[in-house]
């Protein structure tokens, strides 16, 4: 076996996130905190008094916790940042993500790790020369081609580029999840339409909807044919992982902190298995198939490898939401838990669950879990459906609390 050198960074938009990624397999978290970070719109978002406690749980469980704060900074955000900084020092997270010269400057004043956001668009040696100056990670643009990756991974070692920390300088790379038509940090889109800046992670996401192309002069208009003419596909490389890890990248990011702890179970694992895959000589097609399945039945619309094979124009999806081929319909919430006998207890707040459906739970403890209900103990008895204000209680090994969701899966159409 060729020892494991990559390491794969999960999303972790929410404490269920965060204990997904811990589950699937991953060696480091990415969150963001405020509004300080490129998902400030997210409904989960954490907040400065989450670091301690994100930081706790990731290092319990053997993994790094690194914090975004890679949006464009104005004067009066200063103070905001100065207290997170503080935060990030005191509890030990790993690393910050950053963009901004003034983020960068505090993290070298304070002596706090820091990575270089893709917000700044590296695209070439010289530029990783000049912010190896500041960090010791490196995200790469994600419009290059693993060509122009692996010709940055090879300088770095001929020229043995260090970062602050006297080691060579890492390169890391996206391997999975939604991608911008704009190159990252040139949208303003939504901020000419919404005042709503991408750079400031407040993205509307305009480019995700269908627009109408008019002839100015004749006022014709023409609706492009089922293409959604600048939402690209997510991306997926996982057919390509191989090609991936071995063109010297040293992290493989997955993008998704505002999407579910579904998702990032899912690809957290199947990117785990890809890379076990990879260092054990076992990668093959059949398993390549098992995880694109795998990945279709979580948040996606559609995918494609990215520019990493040299397409010079993105694949634009022809779904206005998720292909997924699963959809998970809310149906109730965690109201106790029986330790002694590792029981759950959740009440159904709406819809029905019966013997035999698919259901998942969702929660800070768990993470993500999903299981048949082969049987059904509704209020205390074995019954065949639970409904709107009924108990059911299964055997479960982690502790549930009230914002633990309960959900039923049902295969959707794409599937
Ligand atoms: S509007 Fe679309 S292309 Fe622009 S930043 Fe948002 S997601 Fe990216």
């Amino acid at each position: 076996m060729k020892e494991r050198k990559v390491e794969l960074l999960a999303p972790a938009g929410s404490f269920d996130c965060l204990q997904a990624a811990v589950n699937g397999g991953a060696d480091a978290v990415y969150f963001g905190v405020e509004q300080l970070n490129m998902r400030a719109k997210s409904v989960n978002a954490f907040s400065v008094s989450d670091i301690e406690q994100i930081a706790a749980v990731s290092h319990e469980n053997g993994i790094k916790a690194y914090i975004t704060l890679n949006t464009i900074m104005y004067g009066h955000d200063l103070q905001l940042l100065r207290n997170i900084l503080n935060e990030v020092k005191k509890h030990g997270i790993d690393a910050v993500i950053a963009s901004d010269f003034a983020v960068i400057e505090q993290c070298n004043q304070m002596g706090i790790p820091l990575h270089i956001s893709t917000q700044a668009n590296v695209s070439n040696i010289e530029a990783v020369q000049f912010f190896a100056r500041f960090s010791d990670v490196i995200v790469l643009a994600r419009e290059l081609t693993l060509k122009q990756v692996e010709d940055i991974t090879k300088e770095i070692r001929r020229r043995q580029i260090k970062g602050v920390s006297g080691d060579l300088i890492k390169i890391e790379v996206f391997v999975h999840g939604a991608l911008c038509m704009a190159v990252s940090g040139k949208c303003y889109l939504s901020l000419h339409s919404q005042n709503a800046s991408a750079n400031r992670g407040a993205c509307t996401q305009n480019c995700r909807r269908p627009y109408i192309v008019k002839d100015a002069e004749t006022n014709e208009e023409l609706l492009i044919d089922n293409e959604y003419i600048m939402s690209p596909k997510d991306l997926c490389t996982i057919g390509i992982l191989d090609q991936v890890a071995n063109s010297g990248v040293d992290v493989l990011k997955i993008e998704g902190r505002s999407k579910g702890a579904d998702y990032v179970f899912t690809t957290t694992q199947c990117y785990r298995e890809a890379l076990r895959a990879i260092e054990t000589d076992s990668f093959s097609n059949d398993k390549i198939e098992d995880w694109m399945k795998r990945l279709s039945t979580v948040y996606n619309r559609g995918f494609w490898e990215g520019y990493y094979l040299g397409h010079q124009v993105g694949e634009w999806t022809s779904n206005p939401g998720s292909a997924a081929t699963e959809k998970k319909i809310y149906v109730g919430r965690g109201s106790k838990y029986y330790p002694k006998i590792s029981v759950a207890e959740f009440i159904i707040e709406t819809g029905s669950i019966k013997a035999g459906d698919t259901i998942m739970i969702t929660g800070q403890y768990c993470g993500m879990v999903k299981e048949k209900a082969e049987t059904l103990m509704v209020n205390g008895a074995l019954g065949e459906e639970a409904v709107k204000g009924d108990k059911i209680t299964f055997p479960f090994s982690t502790k549930v609390s009230a914002s633990d969701k309960l959900y039923k899966i049902v295969e959707t159409i794409n599937g």
